[in-house]
């Protein structure tokens, strides 16, 4: 593109305005168009594409999903919406996805706006970078290093990673988000096989019960462990933000070892520890956890993190699941 791309020097735009002009210019629709933007793909007929919706979660206000769930009537639409909500891969950015096209293919907006949902506007960041290859090419890294780009789903977390984190001068990526609802069978993989709790565990798939349902799927080649790789060689982060959740009906303190699934978060850099947040559940005192507490981020297994360990409260799953299936109680 850098040889394709005309000077555009009949443009007053870049010829009469300096650098440093033409840069606040593009600060200011990057502000407006929202400096927090959701990056997913849409599918488009046959093909998945690339699409982004800027960020309307207030998380201050916490996540108040299950809470909204139980006060609606039984049986009810409300209802419906709220257990959609809870199982949505976009978790507490639940009201974020609910802009996107991909939620409105099965809800009337008309029914988002009788709610109250707010809805982001369009962003306006691609008809900057559309209008020519110069200004494609000047306003590229301006607008990778303005914004917080956040992920809800790893495969495209990690290829979104694969096709701008490799070029960390020109693109210095500095603000990200991840947040996962993860799989049963991403938190079993670093789950330890012997009581002590020690030992890696055997490569998901190759066992004698000729399951290759995920063929080469293990603690150290799986699609967490792949953005952990690609998270530790970005050298220009200042603020990365990772919260999890699982899938799991079983609470996330007996099936989960965190130490070990994230262990190589103890890779990744981010210039000030405070701004590296680790948002993980709450846990429960010691005698109701599944695993030895060597197993769980606090106290001694924190020493030398580069993050800091947020709690929170999360879904409970179980009850979700037998409430959604109509076995609510009084
Ligand atoms: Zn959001």
């Amino acid at each position: 593109m850098a040889v394709t791309a005309s000077p555009q020097d009949d443009s007053p735009f870049f010829s009469l305005l300096p650098p440093e002009i033409r840069e606040m210019i593009y600060q200011d629709i990057w502000a407006t168009s929202g400096s927090k933007q959701h990056i997913y793909k849409q599918n488009m007929g046959k093909d998945k594409k690339w699409s982004h919706v800027p960020c309307s979660a207030d998380y201050t206000a916490g996540d108040t999903r299950f809470e909204r769930f139980t006060q609606s009537a039984r049986g009810s639409e409300e209802e419906y919406q709220w257990v959609k909500r809870l199982k949505s891969e976009w978790c507490y950015h639940w009201c974020c996805e609910q802009s996107t096209s991909k939620w409105h293919t099965t809800q009337d907006p008309k029914e988002l706006q009788k709610e109250g949902v707010r809805q982001a506007a369009p962003s306006g960041f691609m008809s900057l970078l559309l209008v020519c290859k110069r200004m494609y090419r000047e306003a590229l890294p301006s607008l990778v290093a303005s914004t917080t780009f956040i992920f809800t789903d790893l495969f495209e977390a990690h290829e979104w990673l694969s096709l701008y984190g490799g070029n960390p001068e020109r693109l210095p990526i500095r603000s990200l988000e991840i947040c996962i609802l993860t799989t049963q069978l991403m938190t079993e993989l670093y789950f330890p096989t012997s009581e002590e709790g020690e030992g890696p565990n055997p490569t998901f798939g190759h066992s004698n019960n000729n399951d290759d349902s995920h063929p080469g799927i293990s603690m150290d080649s799986n699609p967490w462990q792949r953005v952990c790789d690609q998270l530790a060689l970005l050298p220009n982060l200042q603020n990365l933000y990772i919260w999890f959740h699982t899938r799991d009906l079983r609470e996330w303190h007996k099936r989960m070892s965190e130490t070990r699934f994230f262990a190589r978060l103890f890779n990744v850099t981010v210039k000030d520890r405070n701004k590296f947040i680790l948002a993980l559940p709450d846990l429960p005192l010691k005698p109701k956890r599944g695993l030895p507490s060597h197993h769980f981020f606090e106290n001694e297994t924190l020493e030398g993190a580069p993050f800091v360990v947020e709690r929170g409260p999360r879904p409970n799953n179980w009850r979700v699941h037998l409430m959604a299936s109509g076995l609510r109680g009084p």
